[in-house]
């Protein structure tokens, strides 16, 4: 299907069914581009990783979205994921967009977002950057703490102020309470005092953590919100929005949605406007890397390989450091066979390590994994489900993976039921 960033939202995205099914489009882009790479003669860099993306898959995200939560806004976690389709399927789609720094302002004003539809979700802003927010008029901002009211009193005191409140991320993949969201106990005091400053106050937010596991923090957490609001209205302010923050994931999300809707419809009125910033929901399905496999070093006494790989943690495996992920390695190619989409977590006849291309010895994909055959140099691998904090945080460490070739294709149909 010829795909351009112009035609996204005119492509028809049927529900079930039809032949522009997303594993046989990932599958032909991948298997067009690793049979470009001759490794007789190919450029250098020409082996590079690569990523393929598949757009309908983000748009099928925003579908389900709208189905399960329908009351809820999404304002998409740029940080996540800055892939420039992404950011503008999302933009025609409607979306809001939460933004962390002026770089993420400026992308996302740059496609013609109106600032009303960006969320500079960040409790610890730079003096400057609250400045340059009141400049571009992005008046949805957070904060947290006595300081950061003082600051926009100064900078912004038009801004239209969400309070970050704290909650129990402990189960999640991420956790961000140790840093930032007030607790319970200082939220009456943090109102009053923007009330005393005269700070236009007209929400509450949270986050429970990237990597939610499931309804409890959520529905814990909207309660919390529903006591600011409550101690909001006894100072006599009316707020009228509750920001839910990010925390779904690809497939647990029905799992929260049914539990969150209700409890947020229990405790919230319709007039209360309702936004999220969901960031791994939207993309972490629709990437998927391939690497080439660089070398490769034998083990004869302890039996296995050492395989180096042109990415690491430096590049977009930085997601092992960063998102406590453990990538699968699969199998793309072995020899002059294609094996995508084959089930090849059989348990190999091979053991192996799998290192990233830097000199840093912290640069390691798996210390040991199972592989069906001995890949060699030359051979290709792949990651699925690699869209959410890899490529937003790779490094150019060594000179490798900081800017990664993204090939698109959209879909109409996915593989989830
Ligand atoms: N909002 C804020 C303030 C965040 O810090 C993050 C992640 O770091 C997100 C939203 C996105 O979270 P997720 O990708 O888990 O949906």
């Amino acid at each position: 299907l010829p795909m351009t960033v112009d035609t996204i939202p005119r492509i028809k995205v049927s529900a079930a069914g039809g032949s522009l099914h997303g594993q046989a489009l990932i599958s032909r882009a991948l298997r067009n581009r690793v049979n470009r790479v001759d490794n007789d003669s190919c450029s250098p860099g020409g082996e590079d990783p690569f990523f393929v993306a598949d757009i309908g898959e983000v748009y099928r995200q925003h579908v389900r979205w709208k189905l399960n939560l329908p009351r809820v806004e999404p304002f998409y976690a740029v940080k996540c994921n800055p892939d420039l389709t992404v950011l503008k399927l999302l933009a025609r789609l409607g979306t809001g967009f939460d933004c962390a720094s002026k770089k993420e302002i400026d992308l996302i004003t740059s496609l013609g977002v109106p600032p009303s539809r960006i969320i500079y979700a960040h409790p610890c802003k730079a003096a400057s950057f609250i400045r340059y927010a009141a400049q571009r008029d992005v008046r949805k901002m957070t904060f947290d703490n006595a300081e950061e009211l003082y600051k926009i009193k100064r900078y912004f005191p038009d801004a239209e102020l969400f309070l970050r409140i704290v909650t129990d991320d402990s189960e999640s993949l991420c956790q961000f309470s140790m840093k930032y969201g007030a607790s319970l106990k200082i939220t009456g005091d943090l109102l009053q005092l923007a009330k005393d400053l005269e700070l236009n106050v007209v929400g509450v937010s949270f986050h429970v953590g990237s990597g939610a596991v499931g309804a409890k923090p959520f529905v814990q957490a909207v309660h919390s919100a529903r006591f600011v609001f409550d101690q909001a209205k006894d100072l006599g302010m009316n707020l009228t929005t509750l920001d839910i923050g990010g925390g779904f994931g690809v497939d647990n999300f029905e799992c929260i949605a049914e539990v969150l809707g209700p409890a947020i419809d229990k405790c919230f009125p319709p007039s209360v406007r309702v936004i999220a910033e969901p960031g791994r929901y939207y993309v972490a399905s629709a990437f998927t890397l391939a690497c080439h496999v660089i070398a490769r070093r034998e083990l004869p006494h302890h039996g296995g390989y050492m395989l180096y790989l042109n990415d690491g943690v430096y590049g977009n495996m930085n997601c092992i450091l960063f998102d406590h992920q453990q990538p699968t390695v699969r199998v793309l190619t072995h020899g002059n066979r294609y094996m995508y989409g084959l089930p090849d977590n059989c348990g190999g006849p091979v053991t192996a390590s799998v290192w990233g291309p830097t000199c840093d010895g912290i640069d390691c994909i798996t210390q040991e994994c199972q592989l069906p055959y001995a890949l060699d140099v030359g051979d290709w691998v792949y990651f699925d489900t690699f869209g959410a904090y890899t490529l937003s945080a790779a490094t150019g460490f060594n000179g490798f993976n900081d800017n990664c070739e993204v090939l698109y294709v959209f879909s109409e149909n996915g593989s989830r039921k």
